[in-house]
């Protein structure tokens, strides 16, 4: 049976263009349209918006954005065989599909985009991390994106979402939930990809907020953070030794006791941190 859009179904797709996943690109298919689609409504209304999707791949969750109503996506896929897959989708959208081949890390598609503008992806966890710091760690903000819909390791997603006081607490809640408000829309079983990983997954949806919570110098706030929970079973006042002279009296300032660990301490009282310590 041919998909919503009356393109082949995924399995022909793959077979048709000898699509066989590559783990050294992290290719983990998912093939049911009827999935796809539903993650892509967890992007939220596409209506008379661009779509920047990282790694579509062969065009899954694509045909699910172009089929909720995106204006136009603009996918960055790194495998050249993947082109004449999506090739096809864009004759079945004029118009709306635009697919540069290359690395989401070394590209600026700022130039292809207009506002306003969502991002969808199901990525290989480690690039994905790495655009998600990027992403939400501009130094202006709003960014140029108002949602973030993404897939990860689902033990990646619970830090993004978590809390002060639990485990997965981190760097990754800190700088998502400073700017946005963050939350898990989806968990996916590895049976929903093909070939399954070895771990769940889930999507995570950020919102980009009109200003972060709490004033404070992303670089600095970043830095402090990372730091902050590079030892995160140690006292602050350990944890954050040599970053200033005086660092116990800044801990006091910022309303944080210098014997709590960093799992502890909220994010407002590591902006306040963070400023003290830009001056
Ligand atoms: N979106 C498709 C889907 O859901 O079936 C494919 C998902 S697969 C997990 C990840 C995709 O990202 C693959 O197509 C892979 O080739 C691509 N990819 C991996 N690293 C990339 C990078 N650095 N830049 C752009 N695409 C990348």
């Amino acid at each position: 049976m041919n998909g919503p859009d009356s393109l082949p179904p995924l399995r022909e797709v793959i077979a048709a263009h000898d699509l066989s996943a590559r783990k050294s690109l992290g290719q983990n298919f998912l093939l049911d349209l009827n999935l796809t689609g539903k993650i892509a409504r967890q992007a939220g209304d596409l209506t008379g918006c661009d779509v920047l999707e990282i790694g579509p791949g062969p065009g899954g969750l694509t045909r699910g954005l172009l089929e909720n109503g995106a204006r136009r996506v603009l996918a960055i896929e790194k495998d050249a065989r993947c082109l004449p897959a999506l090739a096809e989708i864009a004759v079945a959208y004029p118009g709306r599909l635009n697919v540069i081949e290359g690395d989401a890390l070394d590209i600026n598609p700022l130039q292809h985009l207009s506002a306003p503008i969502r991002i969808a992806a199901n990525l290989p966890y480690n690039v994905g991390t790495e655009l998600l710091v990027r992403w939400l760690t501009p130094p202006d903000w709003p960014p140029f994106w108002q949602s973030l819909t993404l897939m990860f390791q689902r033990e990646v997603a619970e830090r993004i979402v978590a809390t002060p006081g639990s485990k997965a607490y981190g760097r990754l809640a800190l700088l998502a939930q400073w700017r946005c408000d963050a939350r898990i829309a989806m968990h996916l079983p590895p049976g929903a990809f093909t070939p399954p990983p070895k771990v769940s997954s889930a999507v995570v949806h950020l919102t980009a907020l009109p200003e972060p919570k709490f004033p404070a110098n992303p670089k600095v706030l970043e830095r402090t953070v990372a730091r902050a929970f590079n030892q995160r079973r140690k006292m602050l006042r350990a944890a954050l030794k040599g970053v200033a002279p005086d660092i116990e009296d800044r801990l006091i300032a910022a309303g944080i006791k210098p014997t709590d660990r960093a799992e502890t301490v909220g994010l407002e009282q590591f902006c306040a941190l963070a400023r003290l310590l830009e001056s």
